[in-house]
């Protein structure tokens, strides 16, 4: 059964090469001081993309201020369920250009991936949504809404908007986000979880202004070493969290091994793993700490000086039913007592991102196991993911019926966001024929 669609898409490889090659090769990077007529351009090329692949009513969507999305629509018989589909077309800024082994924005193709940024994330998003479409020409078994984030890498902050501005227009029954990734390569995988995430910057302060640090020093600490003494109160020594209070669970082991996780990452020899449990609880179900920056004085600028103040940023991953506010508030109590030596300690707060627990049972899933299972000739596994997708929410909470799925084409391998983003395209080919057939079932 529906081996006129797995015909239908080898048939259409070229083309979902081509069309990817030429997305990669426009820069959309949606971050300040990039130009942002690149995105303009990204938007118009996605929608000359979706008319030929047979969309109706293709336009870009506006809001003052955010960079534009693309629409199109095509109907499918009276009755049918509605299927929005989403995926983004900017990226992120391509970094340290002598990372990268080839040119960011001119796609290279080795051993069967295609190598430059955006290639995984999220452009195949795109080139997966418009294959699946062509796979089924003009027999569509389901309402199709394409809807293509011009801001996703930019932290959606349009997306709500966007999304009661045109919520009539987008209204689906189903939404299908390909913007996730497999378990491993040719291993088709439907995302369950997603942490959340909030962050904030701390700010120690030992004295109003620096002094010598000969004539004052052993009296007074620098504000580098109380700073330092409240990061390492973040975590216990086995490396899990000191936070008290934080939401954690089990999540399914899967088969992750820590070989297949050092190939995947590439950590320094003898590097040990932080916290306890499976791979999988800790990657998944369990918080996590990051320090992502620290401003003090630079190294090229050292002087023999008590520093004064220094601040780092907090980044604290949260477990699936961990309320945001209560973990960021349980953050900030905590840097607030960890002050050593009676310092004084302010604590900025920033992002406040829902961790996400998705219901994967029902018709629709049905539908789309189904669909992987002929599509990539392999059992779909269900994974969470470590990180999280702000934007989720913002679907559910507008459309509190669909059915949420969260798919998408990225690998453990893929570096997205990092140098020398790649794809395997036979898994695009794949995951177009298992959202055809998801699609033939669900109109069924
Ligand atoms: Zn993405």
């Amino acid at each position: 059964m529906h081996d006129d669609l797995r015909s239908a898409v080898s048939a259409d490889s070229p083309r979902i090469r081509d069309e990817l090659d030429r997305m990669v090769r426009i820069p959309s990077v949606s971050a300040p001081g990039y130009p942002p007529a690149e995105v303009r351009r990204s938007a118009e090329f996605v929608a000359e993309l979706m008319s030929e692949a047979g969309l109706d009513d293709v336009h870009l969507l506006e809001i003052d201020g955010a960079h534009p999305a693309v629409y199109g629509e095509k109907s499918g018989p009276a009755g049918a369920p509605t299927v929005l589909l989403y995926a983004h077309h900017d990226v992120q800024p391509p970094g340290p250009a002598d990372q990268w082994e080839t040119s960011p924005f001119i796609p290279f193709v080795r051993e069967g991936r295609m190598y430059g940024r955006g290639s995984a994330d999220d452009k195949a998003g795109i080139a997966l949504h418009l294959a699946s479409i062509r796979a089924l020409g003009n027999d569509l078994p389901v309402t199709i809404k394409v809807f293509i984030e011009g801001e996703e890498e930019i932290g959606s902050g349009h997306l709500v908007d966007f999304l009661s501005t045109y919520q009539e227009l987008l209204q689906p029954d189903v939404i299908i986000i390909a913007d996730a990734g497999n378990w491993r390569i040719g291993t088709p995988t439907l995302t369950t979880s997603l942490r959340g995430l909030v962050d904030c910057k701390v700010t120690v302060r030992t004295l109003k202004y620096a002094v010598h640090s000969g004539s004052f020093g052993g009296i007074y600490p620098d504000a580098n070493i109380a700073l330092a003494r409240v990061i390492a109160s973040l975590h216990h020594d086995d490396g899990s969290i000191a936070i008290e209070g934080l939401v954690e669970s089990d999540a399914d082991p899967l088969d992750l091994s820590l070989e297949e996780l050092a190939q995947q990452t590439l950590p320094v020899d003898g590097l040990e793993l932080m916290g306890h449990g499976t791979l999988t609880s800790r990657l998944w179900t369990r918080p996590s700490i990051s320090v992502l920056a620290i401003d003090s004085v630079p190294i090229s600028e050292a002087i023999n000086q008590i520093v004064p103040v220094a601040s780092a940023k907090v980044s604290l991953r949260i477990a699936p039913g961990q309320n945001p506010k209560e973990a960021l508030t349980a953050l900030t109590e905590h840097l607030k007592a960890a002050a050593p030596w009676g310092a004084s300690v302010t604590v900025d707060p920033g992002a406040l991102g829902s961790a996400i627990d998705l219901e994967t049972t029902g018709p629709v899933y049905d539908a789309y196991r189904e669909g992987m299972r002929l599509g990539y000739g392999a059992e779909p596994v269900e994974a969470g993911m470590g990180g999280s997708i702000p934007f989720v929410a913002a679907f559910r909470e507008r459309y509190p019926q669909a059915t949420v799925l969260l798919v998408g084409v990225a690998d453990p391998t893929s570096r997205y966001h990092g140098p020398n983003e790649s794809v395997e395209l036979a898994d695009i080919e794949s995951a177009a024929v298992a959202q055809a057939v998801a699609f033939r079932e669900l109109g069924s």
